[in-house]
């Protein structure tokens, strides 16, 4: 299993984005919106850096997050939460 990078400490205090989040590319991590990129493009096959916490992402990494995000939430992964 490949280790786990911890996300880096944000030096923001504000996300730079954070109304009309629309169809915008949205970090698991710290949950910023990149006004430069959509999930439209993420989708069809883009990567992009988080300009938060410099996390890098694409289709494959989210729907990974967001699996291991059901399996947290799923009475078998709340044994572990
Ligand atoms: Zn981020």
């Amino acid at each position: 299993m490949a280790p786990i990078l911890p996300f880096r400490e944000s030096k923001n205090t504000e996300p730079t984005v954070t109304a009309d989040l629309g169809d915008r590319a949205l970090c698991p991590g710290c949950h910023t919106a990149d006004p430069t990129i959509t999930m439209t493009a993420v989708t069809a096959g883009a990567l992009w850096t988080c300009t938060r916490c410099a996390q890098r992402w694409d289709a494959d990494k989210l729907a990974a997050v967001a699996g291991y995000a059901a399996w947290v939430a799923s009475p078998a992964g709340a044994v572990y939460a």
